[in-house]
């Protein structure tokens, strides 16, 4: 059985199956999502490398609230 994975133009948006995009032949990445467990086992270790809770956490976490504001106007 083969398994073909969707591809997605990341710059179009476009579907397809090929490498490049049919219509900007821009690069094609697999839709698939990434492998996610609810259960999160390594979550706390991966909060605890990134330190989660403090200050500079908060301060490294995207605003996207800003971001769209920013797209829109
Ligand atoms: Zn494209």
């Amino acid at each position: 059985m083969v398994r073909t994975k969707l591809q997605r133009c990341i710059d179009c948006g476009e579907y397809g199956l090929g490498e490049n995009c049919k219509s900007c032949n821009g690069k094609m990445v697999a839709v698939a999502p990434l492998k996610y467990s609810p259960e999160d086992p390594q979550g706390a270790r991966r909060r605890q490398r990134v330190d989660a809770g403090s200050d500079e956490w908060v301060d490294s976490l995207p605003t996207p609230r800003k971001v769209i504001k920013g797209e829109e106007e």
